[in-house]
């Protein structure tokens, strides 16, 4: 049984992140959301290549201006800072790396990959993004 298995069953506080092949596969066209299983661990706002990820009760900023928290007590994104990792990595890393799966598709907003990769140009001018980015849409 693989130890992350191992943890589950023996009803352990889970601390690793999933072995991506085991992750099932998700809906590409929606977006991603952090729900209230939270655990405020910090893992997922390491890795998102957009800075999109906030703790919770911070304000989340844009071109140098504030907005209000999204949410109080537990980690949020920022939907108009989140490319889905379009344009930096095949899988959402905040998904990749959150030991408690809650990194999960949101089936209310739906996300295709001509606008997430023009968000990616916006938020980062000086990087081009032509040819064969990352993307989850062609894996
Ligand atoms: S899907 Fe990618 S870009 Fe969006 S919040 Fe997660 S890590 Fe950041
Ligand atoms: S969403 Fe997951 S990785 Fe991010 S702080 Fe919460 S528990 Fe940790």
């Amino acid at each position: 049984m693989a130890p992350i298995l191992w943890l589950e069953a023996a009803g352990l506080p889970l601390m690793l992140a999933r072995p991506e092949t085991e992750r099932p596969p998700r809906d590409p066209n929606v977006s991603t959301v952090i729900t209230e299983e939270c655990i405020n661990c910090g893992a997922c706002e390491r890795e998102c290549p957009n800075h999109a990820i906030y703790v919770g009760g911070q304000a989340w900023e844009l071109d140098g201006k504030d907005y209000p928290a999204l949410a109080e007590d537990i980690y949020y994104i920022a939907p108009e800072k989140c490319t889905e990792c379009v344009g930096f990595f095949e899988r959402e890393q905040c998904a990749v790396k959150c030991p408690v799966d809650c990194c999960v598709p949101d089936p209310n907003i739906p996300e295709r990959e001509p606008e997430l990769i023009e968000r990616a140009r916006r938020l980062h001018p000086g990087l081009s993004f032509d040819g064969d980015f990352p993307s989850r849409f062609r894996t």
